[in-house]
């Protein structure tokens, strides 16, 4: 018979497996909460974390596994109760929340080892600081910098080039002066390389870390480690760096508070923005939401007393005005390979005062697809239902769903006729007609194919302020941050599909990106011009663009969606599945429907399964149930009842099961 000594304790460990529990180990001594471990699992070694909260189940020792090694790094504390908050918010498994927030070398079966590890602090300085802060700015300034020792929701809503960013440096500044730390949250895209240069430089002697998809993972987790020990002083990244730990953290700006990049689509499906708040709240400082066009959701919050909200009205550049923005209508000029006459006479315009134009098309590749015109055939993907984009550059039909791609067929595969057609327009396209427009012209195309180097951005601007490109076209990449002082003139082709769909978030998200795209035009002292091609001019949305009415717009949208019942006026969740067959996973989702049903909770509406959008994606049939709440709270009573039942009702199927809250892919 085997003893254990006495004093052997039972842990209860997470790991990453899809599964609301945690897992009981033996150890002979008591390990820190958050203590990252080694176990056996399923015969396999795999990391794993100390979760001592967890006291459910109280088992036989004897028949339970020892902990194999125990590894130095601990989970710090902030983000240990960021990790529980966001389990419980997002109904996610707990071990599922650790290995999505921590960097991937603690996943890692193995010791960290740093040596030889480039230091995240970027620095390179060209210019010299001294700007002071406008009137409106400095009144904001002043404002905030009251409210520094407590919790202070606050929104920046700034039109383009108004001055937020500058804001957003000088009180950082103030908060450095406390040794206190910064955590900014931007948009990927719009970390540009000028943005990182005006920190840089108005930080000379302050640690930086950057946080982006470009960083490798040792110079993430090297940020991650002195963001908690408090030698970087400010945090620049993207929405995982809502997971950095912090040793005195005093301020959080969540730079373009609106963009949809902040929300998670898939494993867990966090938003960023939403846990920044929660952060704030927590440890009782201010975060600001900056932005031209601020969410609705922030706004609605501005209008139930929540938040508070400051006003940007001017350019900050004395002269630098908003641009005119003009509708050009389809129905009544004629479209030349998709260009107007108004539009073609516009460029030329600009090619001959030397000016930079920026055509704005959402859309990359050739053609979103290609077809046959005797039978009708189509660039169908073969995991996903949607069609192959026509790619004139390696000319080949690839997939943006899931990268599958090949070669263009020379022939019809299905009835061998010649007769192929790429049709509507993507980047590449438009490149193609103004490159034959102009032929003198430089042309330059931005869009996901071409910014995938981590020098791209920097190449471009060097470009634009040598004079080297006339005329830049690309998707809503250039919409972002950009402050190209010689853009005079913004073109917005094929911009109209964001009207009418099935997604009520579209228009909200059509009506920001034209007014960024439109708001990087005339940001210097020459004037701007916008010039939108639309079949529809008289829609509502295009006459408060006009006017650069965004409150008007605001208000009109909030009144669509309080008498749609739709965000934020209610709260939504989306249940999604997915498995080899569709009627499977419906099925599957139907059940849950039925447990959610017996699960009698007022101000509920449970939607039947229905295919999703895109119903078969890399290979995998989907399926997905709405759920609309009149009370969040109500909405988190019902998972937090049926997440146990989940349990005993395993599919019969293999099938991939989760939870979305607060959903963005609807
Ligand atoms: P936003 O972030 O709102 O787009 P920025 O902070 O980038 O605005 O400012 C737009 C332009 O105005 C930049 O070129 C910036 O350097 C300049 N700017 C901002 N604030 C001031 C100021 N107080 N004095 C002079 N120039 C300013
Ligand atoms: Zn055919
Ligand atoms: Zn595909």
């Amino acid at each position: 018979m085997t003893t254990i000594p006495i004093n052997t304790q039972v842990l209860s460990i997470a790991l990453d497996v899809p599964l609301y529990q945690t897992f009981s180990y033996i150890h002979d001594v008591p390990l820190a909460h958050g203590q990252r471990v080694l176990v056996e699992f399923r015969h396999k070694k795999v990391v794993g974390f100390v979760w001592n909260e967890d006291k459910t189940i109280l088992p036989d020792k004897l028949s339970l596994k020892p902990i194999l090694e125990v590894y130095p790094e601990i989970i710090p504390d902030d983000i240990i109760s960021l990790i529980k908050f966001c389990a419980d918010y997002y109904h996610y498994p707990l071990g599922g929340v650790i290995f999505n927030a921590i960097p991937k070398i603690l996943k890692q079966a193995k010791l960290v080892n740093l040596k030889n590890t480039r230091s995240v602090v970027a620095s390179s300085c060209r210019q010299i600081y001294d700007k002071q802060l406008n009137y409106e700015q400095k009144i904001i300034f002043d404002d905030i910098c009251q409210h520094f020792t407590h919790f202070f929701p606050a929104i920046i809503y700034g039109i383009t080039g108004s001055g937020k960013t500058e804001l957003y440096l000088q009180l950082i500044t103030e908060v450095l002066k406390q040794d206190k730390q910064v955590l900014v949250l931007v948009p990927e895209i719009n970390l540009t390389p000028q943005m990182l240069e005006r920190f840089n430089t108005k930080f000379k002697d302050k640690m930086i870390a950057i946080l982006t998809s470009h960083a490798t993972p040792r110079a993430r987790y090297l940020g991650y480690q002195s963001s908690g020990n408090g030698s970087a002083n400010i945090i620049i990244g993207t929405r995982l760096s809502v997971f950095t730990p912090f040793k005195s953290l005093g301020l959080i700006i969540v730079d373009e508070e609106h963009d949809q990049s902040f929300k998670q689509n898939d494993n867990l499906r966090y938003h960023a923005r939403d846990l920044a708040i929660w952060r704030a709240s927590q440890i009782g400082i201010p975060i600001i939401l900056g932005s031209a066009t601020p969410s609705l959701e922030s706004l609605y919050n501005y209008k139930q007393g929540r938040y508070h909200l400051y006003k940007l009205n001017k350019r900050a550049v004395t002269n630098a005005i908003l641009p005119k923005i003009e509708l050009v209508d389809l129905n009544f000029y004629q479209a030349n390979k998709g260009l107007t006459q108004i539009v073609v006479d516009a460029l030329k315009l600009r090619l001959e005062r030397k000016e930079l134009s920026m055509i704005f098309i959402n859309r990359r590749g050739y053609s979103p697809v290609l077809s046959c015109n005797e039978c009708g055939w189509v660039s169908q993907c073969k995991q996903c239902s949607t069609t192959m984009v026509y790619h004139l550059v390696n000319t080949h039909l690839k997939c943006h769903h899931c990268s599958y791609t090949v070669a263009i067929p020379k022939k019809c595969p299905t009835c061998k006729s010649q007769n192929l057609q790429a049709l509507g327009d993507g980047t590449q396209k438009v490149e193609t007609i103004i490159g034959e427009l102009f032929p003198y012209s430089k042309i330059e195309r931005i869009d996901q194919d071409t910014t995938s180097t981590k020098s791209a951005w920097q190449d471009l601007y060097t470009k634009i302020h040598n004079h080297e490109i006339d005329i830049l076209i690309g998707t809503q990449m250039l919409a972002k941050g950009h402050d190209f002082h010689n853009l005079t003139l913004v073109v917005g082709l094929n911009i109209d599909s964001g009207l009418y769909s099935y997604d009520f978030r579209a228009s909200e998200l059509l009506f920001t990106q034209l007014t960024q795209v439109a708001g990087r035009s005339g940001r210097g002292d020459k004037k701007g011009q916008v010039l939108l091609q639309t079949k529809y001019p008289g829609h509502e949305l295009y006459q408060y663009l006009v006017a650069h009415d965004f409150s008007g717009f605001i208000n009109y949208l909030m009144t669509q969606r309080k008498s749609l019942f739709l965000p934020p006026y209610t709260h939504y969740a989306m249940l999604r599945a997915s498995g080899k067959n569709i009627l499977q996973v419906i099925d599957y989702l139907q059940s849950v429907v039925l447990l959610m049903q017996k699960i009698t909770i007022p101000g509920i509406t449970i939607y039947p399964a229905v295919p999703s959008v895109i119903r078969r994606l890399k290979n995998k049939e989907r399926a997905q149930v709405l759920i609309q709440s009149v009370e969040r709270r109500q909405l988190h009573m019902l998972f937090d009842r049926l997440i146990p039942l989940l349990k005993q009702m395993k599919p019969k199927y293999a099938i991939t099961f989760s939870i979305d809250i607060d959903p963005y892919e609807i």
